[in-house]
């Protein structure tokens, strides 16, 4: 008897500690994590963390475009380019920040003042004064993997747009004719689909990232819509090659839907099925889209940088 009630007393010990743990987890859990984007090990660990990336290994360092660099964890403007300068570091370098953006604190070494996001505290990098590279005198010297980059002719456009991603084979030849297509904003190469982050172009030939060759893109919905965009995928590549499209083999170059939305994925079904009805052999797949990595600048608009024409694109009528 007296054992029955000892055990049942731990039980109930047991429950109440387990209920209030889980309660601060939860709890906890609200103040840090709504609303943020998810991060790969490698962003945590800088991010969350505190840890530093190799000088000149990471995105932005020699990036030159206009545009703002917003956290990569919640999405906060902190930096504009025209603020940025190059001090031969190897990290992006602002001697300026987005008022309010940033927050100062004193490193534990008591020496230099780390850099904080405002918003979300996640961990940004360093500042340094009085180095004379500019007549601000000041160097705000962050980690890429800390930002992410919005150009600026994406921004404009970021309110009224929709994205949609498609893997039809090489992406030049895919690009080649989104990039045409009336109501497009703005196409970019990459890969998708995978697992591996950070994919360079001879790591998705060579090895086995998961990843396919694909391209993403932006669309004004009230000039074209998903559906134009989908059928023009379609009939810009073959769908039924495996695995392959005409001379590049591999599943890098498999055709792939990656749908955003529901919707989305219901016209991706919907088209399938009217390919075979009409007797194709549709090979295509539906995947849920997850990150999109750019591609390496070259690869980028190559058929209008190059003033080639695809070699293995051609558009056919199968609607
Ligand atoms: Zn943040």
């Amino acid at each position: 008897m007296g054992q029955i009630r000892l055990a049942n007393y731990r039980l109930a010990v047991m429950t109440v500690l387990a209920a209030g743990l889980m309660a601060a987890a939860a709890a906890q859990n609200k103040e840090t994590n709504m609303d943020w984007n998810e991060l790969t090990p490698e962003e945590e660990r800088v991010i969350a963390h505190k840890g530093t990336e190799r000088a000149f290994s990471g995105e932005y360092w020699n990036l030159k475009d206009d545009g703002t660099y917003v956290c990569r964890r919640c999405d906060a403007p902190l930096f504009r380019s025209d603020a940025k300068f190059d001090s031969g570091t190897g990290w992006p370098s602002f001697d300026d920040e987005i008022d309010g953006s940033v927050k100062r604190v004193t490193d534990a070494d008591g020496r230099r003042t780390e850099i904080v996001c405002a918003n979300c505290e996640g961990h940004l990098g360093h500042v340094f004064e009085g180095e004379g590279f500019t007549p601000k005198s000041t160097r705000h010297c962050v980690n890429s993997i800390s930002m992410k980059f919005v150009p600026e002719k994406k921004q404009e456009a970021v309110q009224q747009t929709q994205r949609a991603i498609f893997a039809g084979g090489c992406f030049w030849g895919v690009e080649h004719f989104f990039a045409a297509e009336t109501g497009v904003v703005s196409t970019t190469v990459g890969y998708t689909g995978g697992h591996k982050e950070n994919p360079t172009y001879k790591e998705v030939c060579y090895t086995d990232t998961g990843h396919a060759e694909a391209i993403e893109v932006v669309f004004d919905p009230s000039k074209t819509s998903y559906e134009r965009l989908a059928r023009l995928f379609f009939e810009t590549h073959d769908p039924t090659q495996m695995n392959r499209q005409g001379p590049d083999i591999g599943p890098q170059y498999r055709s792939a839907v990656f749908y955003i939305d529901d919707e989305q994925k219901a016209v991706a079904e919907k088209l399938i099925a009217e390919l075979k009805a009409k007797g194709f052999k549709v090979a295509t797949k539906i995947e849920k889209a997850g990150r999109f990595w750019d591609a390496e600048e070259y690869h980028q608009d190559y058929y209008a940088k190059t003033g080639h024409e695809p070699y293995c694109h051609v558009k056919v009528e199968r609607f």
